[in-house]
């Protein structure tokens, strides 16, 4: 079967480094042990079964601050989604030993958001409700950030700021995030607009839109959970009008989907191993395509 490798896809360099650092942690005599992840280091399975062999333990929930109550001594790790100043403050109180893997253009979004807040802006954040990042970066200053997912959450707004900013999450749609900046924009003129989406979550977004279109099904390897991943599907199946599926591995694909199927797209979330996506590539180009003619 002919194989489109969408480029670029899958770990992005925050993701590496972040990865890189819970590593070398482990393997450091000086750094206290036990290591612990405050979260899943990146949202996919494969990524954080491959840290557990290095005898890091990933503690997993919605609360970061809560999950801390679980550790009791050695080192902690500040996933690359960020995480709140609350949650550095009790993990200093407990005298656990801080790693900070929170990528760079996460810490930037937090920056912004302390100087906003410093300046009485009310700050406009679009992101997701539940996700690690929005949870570390509303913390930097909660009475003054009000969290927006659509267009709804704009409308229920009680504001009547004279400085109104917006700001974002990294790994949103660029094509949604647009949408719902222009809505704000139609009720809030004078807003300050701060796009902060990351260039490796637009670019993954690009390329599987205009390579994507050039396929019959594109594919998605990544964890349900994990919202670039998610957004991807996303914009193949609204931007490019192509069909895109989400897999987690080379087990979840049905042969059914692939039924008069003669060009497959493959990309990849900036949290998928890419040692998962190539198993993926390789099954893909060995199908046979006589084998999988539409049924008659
Ligand atoms: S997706 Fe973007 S913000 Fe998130 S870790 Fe990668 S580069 Fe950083």
């Amino acid at each position: 079967m002919e194989v489109i490798k969408i480029s670029p896809r899958g770990y992005c360099y925050g993701v590496v480094d972040a990865i890189n650092l819970a590593k070398k942690a482990a393997l450091d005599p000086y750094v206290p042990k036990p290591v612990h992840i405050l979260g899943a280091i990146v949202h996919n399975r494969h990524a954080v079964a491959s840290l557990e062999q290095y005898g890091i333990i990933s503690l997993d929930g919605p609360d970061r601050e809560a999950l801390l109550d679980q550790v009791t001594g050695g080192t902690v790790i500040f996933t690359a989604h960020g995480v709140s100043p609350a949650v550095k403050r009790k993990a200093k109180e407990k005298g656990l030993y801080c790693i900070d893997a929170t990528c760079p253009d996460v810490t930037r979004t937090h920056a912004l958001v302390r100087e906003l807040a410093a300046l009485g802006y009310t700050i406009l954040y679009i992101g997701k409700r539940g996700h690690p990042e929005p949870e570390g970066v509303i913390g930097e200053a909660p009475e003054s950030v009000h969290l927006i997912e659509t267009e709804a959450d704009v409308d229920e707004l009680q504001v009547d700021a004279a400085k109104i900013a917006v700001t974002t999450q990294t790994t949103l749609s660029k094509w949604d995030t647009e949408r719902v900046i222009n809505y704000i924009l139609e009720r809030f003129p004078h807003a300050e607009v701060y796009n902060d989406l990351c260039l490796a979550t637009q670019e993954r977004q690009e390329a599987a839109v205009e390579q994507g279109r050039h396929a019959d099904l594109v594919l998605v390897v990544g964890d349900k959970r994990s919202n670039n991943s998610n957004r991807l599907v996303q914009v193949v199946q609204e931007i490019a009008g192509r069909p895109a599926r989400l897999i987690d591995s080379v087990a979840d694909i049905d042969l059914e989907w692939l039924r008069g199927v003669r060009r497959v797209a493959v990309t990849a979330g900036s949290s998928t191993p890419s040692e998962i996506t190539r198993e993926v590539v390789r099954y893909l180009e060995s199908l046979d395509l006589d084998v999988l003619a539409p049924e008659k």
